[in-house]
Order: C-alpha cells, then structure tokens, then sequence
C-alpha cells in the first residue's frame, strides 16, 4: 500500500477493508450496508475460508473496489463524516460533486446522488432570478479562473465546466445545460479544442459537437450582446422631456465605451457592474430607470434563448461530415 492512511477514514475497530487504486479504508460495514445496497450485496459475499495471507489487513480480508481513491474518499467521507461534509459552511469541490453523483449512482446510494443534483442544480439553475456567480483570477499561477456563485455552494474553476456537461449529459440532468454551456463558453478556444484538467490533472474533454456549440454559442452571444447593449444604454425614456437627454450627440458613444463593450460582451449575465456604471452617470432618473428595465428585460429574453443559442435541442445525428475538418 503505498499512498499515505486518510486517519478520518481508517477507523481501528472499523470491521471491512475497502481498497481503491493502492489506498485502503477501514471503515463500518453495517453503515455502508444500509446506505447502498450494492455493498450491502458486496458485503454479504461469504469470505473463502482459508484467505490468502496478502489479501488481508490488520487481519481483516480485503475487498478491492475499481474506483479512484479520490473518488472513493468523497464518498466515504459523506457517508461517514456528512454532518461535516454537507455543513452550510463547507464548499465542496466540483470533484467532490462529481464523485458523489458518479458512484452515488453506481452503489445505489439515493442520499449521495440527490445531494449531489441539488448542489448543481442550485448553481446552474433553471431561471435567471437564481443564477448568481462571478469569475475571480486567481493570483498566483497556474492563474485559474474560478467561478464564484452566491451562494458559494461548490467551489469551480471555469476549467471544470466540460466536466459539468458531460456530467449533466450522462446523469440525464438537461436542465443544467444552458448555464454550464453559457459559462463553459467563456474558455478559451484552445482549452475547448484540447480538453482542460480537472483539479487532480487528468484530462477532461467535451465531445466535437459541444466545443462547437460552446464557440457558435459565445459567437452569437457576443453579437446580440454588441448589437443590443448600445441601443438599450444609449436610449432616451418615451415620455423624457430632458433637453439634455434629447441632444442625440451627447449620447454617441467614445471609443472607450465601445472597447469596453466589447471587452465584456458575452458575460452580461455577470453582475454588469460597468454597464451600472455608465447608467449611474445618467442624470435623468426616468431614462436610467428605463434603461434598467431594458437591460434586464434584454437579459431575461436572452436566458430564455440560451438552449437555442448554443443548439440544445438540435438532434445530434446527421451532421458527422461537419465535424469532419475538426480531426487531426
Ligand atoms: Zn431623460
């Protein structure tokens, strides 16, 4: 056994072995039995009745599971510590959620599973009013970008959002999609085309057709984002009889306003706070009030377009030769 002992999951008069990978876990059986079925039926297996000497641990026969030690921990960790694991203060990794779904399923363990659904249907919600997160560089290298949702329920990078679409995909959980596809959208091209890392290094890469509807998608995003936000903030209120707000030359746009613009356009389901500031610096209470309800009026009808924009609902048969100028 070469990896170090988890001391929270090696209990001394804990009465089974679990290994995965080289790491060994000696926990309760009765416990896991009525969580999972599946290991209630591993359990129950009759153990030979002359073991071989190398197959046991502290005199316990050993049962080799095929998960990934990381994987296997998560799991044990909720099982045998959850108060702790699921305390409103703690924030579990993307990982950490992933395992809990993967092998909450492979094991029949409904708890795991759900907990874990909910977790990530609360950060990639259903309507907009709850879709609350924003990006933060981190400072020192590899410099990751990290995705900050309030509340802050599990901790992501932008780099594990293939990995919520592939898992949305295999765990029949759509609803997540139009918000991880949104998000997974602000990668860059590069890390689309050659897969991105998952926090212990391995590789995670989102099949041909999503990476296109992530690059068609942001394209179009920027686009409407481009055409729509100069005419909803440069926009006099019906009604304004301000000289000011109606002396149309006082409303172009400088060069500035337009490279910001386009610096941020694509994201304007962040927190838009320079948008907010180019209304703020608005006299007229009635055009800014009216170029709010705009904004959010624009916001709102994009959230309810995002399946159509990154093509959710287009059959994913057909279109092989498209994809064919993608292989290398
Ligand atoms: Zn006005």
């Amino acid at each position: 056994m070469s990896r170090a002992v988890d001391a929270g999951l090696w209990f001394n008069d804990g009465n089974i072995v679990l290994v995965a990978e080289d790491t060994p876990f000696k926990v309760y059986g009765g416990l896991l039995s009525q969580k999972s079925e599946v290991f209630r039926d591993i359990l129950a297996i009759p153990q030979p009745a002359t073991p071989d000497e190398a197959e046991l641990m502290d005199g316990i026969h050993i049962i080799h599971v095929s998960d990934t030690w990381r994987d296997l921990s998560h799991v044990l960790h909720a099982i045998y510590h959850g108060f702790r694991v699921f305390a409103v203060d703690q924030h579990l990794s993307f990982l950490a959620v992933s395992a809990l779904l993967r092998l909450g399923q492979k094991y029949e363990i409904p708890e795991l599973k759900e907990a874990a659904t909910s977790l990530l249907k609360s950060c990639f919600p259903e309507r907009l009013a709850d879709f609350k997160y924003d990006t933060k560089l981190q400072d020192d290298p590899p410099y990751y970008r990290y995705i900050i949702f309030d509340p802050p329920l599990i901790r992501m990078r932008l780099e594990d959002l293939p990995g919520v679409i592939n898992l949305a995909r295999a765990y029949g959980l759509p609803s997540l999609l139009p918000s991880a596809f949104y998000l997974c959208s602000l990668l860059e091209v590069k890390h689309l085309m050659n897969g991105t890392r998952d926090h212990d290094g391995n590789k995670i890469f989102l099949p041909k057709k999503d990476i296109i509807r992530c690059v068609n998608g942001r394209a179009t995003l920027v686009m409407k984002e481009i055409i729509e936000l100069p005419r909803i903030s440069l926009r006099v209120a019906d009604g304004c009889e301000s000289e000011a707000c109606n002396v149309a030359d006082m409303f172009q746009p400088t060069d500035n306003d337009w490279s910001t613009l386009v610096k941020y356009a694509g994201t304007c389901f962040q927190d838009l706070s320079w948008l907010k500031a180019h209304f703020e610096s608005e006299d007229c209470l009635q055009c800014r009030t009216n170029m709010e309800e705009e904004l959010n009026a624009f916001r709102v009808r994009l959230w309810s377009t995002l399946g159509g924009i990154f093509l959710l609902d287009d059959d994913d048969d057909g279109d092989e030769e498209d994809l064919s100028l993608m292989d290398d």
